[in-house]
């Protein structure tokens, strides 16, 4: 593999930053000074600029007040700051919403909303995208030589839906589009014959609404898909002036993880760089190095959203959230260990919410780089500063990436379908826990992972892990069974070939198109209590060497061999006996099918033989203490290894005789090295 461009060209460094917000203190002439020699000071190279602007920039509709914003950005550039300029889509000025009042969304309940909040307004109204193009096409044409101008984040935190009548009759001509303009056809794929929902005209369609059709699991799914379609369709009207005026110039707009409202693979393809806000809880009640697993599970999707394209970390806390339930304090050495750890998993930047703390408004108490109190002697300015000095010495990483030989299956429109589904258990349904799970045991024995939807390429992987693979769209089934047939190992679970992509159940047996790669035949889930214990034992001869019993819990799926051979066995129960594990020979791969679910011990011994027996490639090929990971980035020749530390404890490690370079502290690294509490190293593996 080669080198990615930077993101920009303008600037080929990691880039350090964050949201700058100065329209809030333009009464405040000596502050907008101040923050310029402190952004210096604390290596920055890169501002978000007036993402929530337009009330400052168009004050009365039409008038434009732009000289502020061209004194900032003249003042940045002078100084060697970059600007990620923003669109301000996200939040209206309040003459726009009280003069035009189709642009405020209208609520699932079928209550049209007042002005306020962000993310408020419809995405399908004429007249919103209209005002929309109107100030992105006055930014675009005023700004695009600007030589501060490096990237553009448009939007912020896309993410709401709107049941107006304009989106009424958006989604009734996406349906009619689908279902080719035939209402028999949704009425079979939506089994709309249930409860006697039939539909005999599409203006009897209405958007789902607890109010009214929430019982329909095709319709929810087609809504949420048009959501997501409908968002992209007005992100393509935001972004086409800007495409005309600054066609080099990239365009992001800033993802929240795994949130649950757009599928963000359909959405990547539309923009030029991702970017995504993560803001785990460390310090919580789970152990750091868990939210560490399940932090870098996120960091994974957002490399693979691209094929390995590295991403922006566009926001993180200096310090704490102002949301979260109880936000502690960073703990020494925190700040820089999850800045880098994003690195560590594509990023080429890292980016905080926000410079300055807001005077007043919602988000005064969350953390920012400058206090109230104003100056640099704060604990949080110095951990910033120092994150920016490290960046500075890591210019070899930027645009290199890695190439994960595994890859597991988290798949949006799958978490819809489950989470919408009624059975076999309405509680702990645990998709992306389960994912996360099946994740952690490459984490620990570091190994490099894609994560992936059910739409994306197999073909690059040795290993392919897809748990609780509830729907199955048309034609991935056929491009699994290839995939093993050409020798992939394929992993997947109890809960996985149930329904079609419009939730219709496979008719003929579960795992419905995948019984065949896989040998078995499901024919009974068990839900299981939390008092309920079962265990599952591994035969004393099975081939993957696993000895001695798992417990089980909430879901065991009773199944039966068509062709695999069983690993283990239910220990109790009227399915005692029963296959829980199982493995068939498919071509010239094999496909594991694990029948129920259980904890971390089961996971952890189950992938640490398929990683030996597939001889699965480490970051680094030496064993880690709990809670330390080892991650990779390569440009195809030169190696760098990061090794995180997420306990609070000093570890130590064996490099043992083979020489790397601390590329951070410039020194050569063998043998028995310390990770400080919360430390990390990145080592560059010497010829
Ligand atoms: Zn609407």
């Amino acid at each position: 593999m080669t080198k990615y461009k930077p993101i920009s060209e303008k600037y080929p460094h990691f880039l350090h930053g964050g949201d700058y917000n100065p329209d809030q203190w333009l009464n405040y002439p000596r502050i907008l000074d101040e923050d310029i020699r402190l952004m210096k000071l604390a290596n920055w190279n890169v501002v978000s600029l007036g993402i929530f602007a337009w009330a400052a920039l168009e004050p009365e509709e039409g008038k434009y007040q732009f000289e502020w914003l061209d004194r900032i950005m003249d003042k940045l550039y002078d100084n060697g700051i970059y600007v990620i300029l923003a669109t301000p889509s996200a939040a209206p000025p309040a003459w726009l919403v009280q003069k035009y009042p189709e642009v405020a969304r209208v609520d699932s309940n079928r209550v049209r909303h007042l002005f306020g909040g962000r993310q408020n307004h419809c995405f399908t109204s004429p007249i919103y995208r209209e005002k929309v193009r109107s100030i992105n096409r006055k930014l675009a044409e005023r700004y695009k030589d600007h030589p501060a101008l490096i990237a553009w984040h448009v939007s912020n935190e896309y993410g709401n839906d709107c049941h107006c009548d304009l989106c009424q009759e958006a989604f009734r001509n996406w349906l009619k589009k689908k279902y080719d303009n035939d209402i028999k056809k949704l009425n079979h794929e939506w089994w709309s014959y249930f409860w006697s929902h039939t539909f005999t005209d599409w203006s009897q369609i209405q958007t789902p609404s607890p109010i009214g059709e929430t019982t329909i699991h095709g319709l929810n799914l087609d809504y949420k898909r048009f959501v997501t379609d409908q968002t992209v369709d007005f992100f393509k009207n935001e972004i086409a002036p800007l495409k005309e005026f600054t066609p080099n110039i990239p365009i992001t707009t800033n993802f929240m993880g795994t949130f649950p409202g757009l599928n963000y693979w359909k959405f990547a393809k539309h923009l030029d760089v991702i970017s995504w806000d993560s803001y785990p809880t460390w310090h919580g009640n789970e152990e750091d190095w868990v939210v560490a697993y399940k932090t870098a599970f996120v960091h994974d999707i957002n490399r693979s959203l691209k094929g390995g394209q590295p991403f922006m970390l566009m926001e993180s806390t200096p310090s704490v959230t102002n949301w979260q339930l109880v936000s502690k304090l960073k703990r020494p050495g925190m700040h820089a260990l999850s800045s880098i750890q994003a690195v560590a998993h594509g990023a080429d930047t890292v980016q905080y919410f926000q410079w300055r703390k807001s005077r007043g408004g919602f988000e005064k108490f969350h953390g920012a780089v400058v206090d109230h109190c104003g100056h640099e002697n704060t604990r949080v300015f110095k951990d910033v500063k120092e994150v920016g000095e490290i960046l500075k010495r890591l210019d070899p990483i930027i645009g290199t990436s890695v190439k994960p030989e595994v890859a597991i299956i988290y798949d949006w429109e799958n978490s819809w379908a489950i989470e919408d589904a009624k059975g076999p258990r309405q509680e702990k349904k645990d998709y992306l826990l389960t994912c996360q799970s099946h994740y952690r045991p490459f984490w620990s024995k570091c190994v490099p992972v894609d994560v992936i939807d059910m739409e994306s390429d197999f073909n690059r992987y040795k290993l392919l892990i897809a748990p609780m693979l509830y729907m199955i769209k048309d034609g991935v089934a056929e491009r699994i069974k290839q995939f093993v047939k050409n020798g992939g190992t394929f992993v997947t679970t109890y809960l996985s070939g149930i329904v079609n992509e419009n939730d219709l159940c496979y008719l003929g047996g579960f795992p419905g198109p995948l019984k065949e790669v896989l040998g078995i035949w499901s024919e009974e889930i068990d839900a299981l209590h939390d008092k309920d214990e079962n265990y599952v034992v591994f035969n004393e001869t099975n081939e993957l060497g696993i000895r001695g019993e798992y417990k089980t819990k909430e879901l065991c799926e009773i199944i039966h061999l068509e062709g695999a051979r069983d690993l283990a066995k239910y220990k109790e129960d009227f399915y005692v006996g029963y296959p829980a594990v199982a493995v068939n020979n498919y071509g010239n791969g094999k496909a594991y099918y694990i029948a129920f679910r259980n904890n971390d011990d089961f996971v952890d011994d189950f992938y640490r033989k398929i990683i030996e027996l597939l001889n699965i490639k480490r970051s680094i090929d030496i064993d880690l203490p709990i809670g330390v990971t080892a991650q990779l980035r390569t440009d195809g020749n030169k190696e760098f290894v990061f090794l995180l530390n997420f306990t609070d404890e000093e570890k130590a490690l064996d490099l043992k005789d083979i020489e790397y370079i601390d590329i951070v502290d410039n020194d050569i690294l063998s043998g028995k090295v310390i990770l400080p509490p919360y430390g990390f190293k990145i080592i560059e593996k010497g010829n």
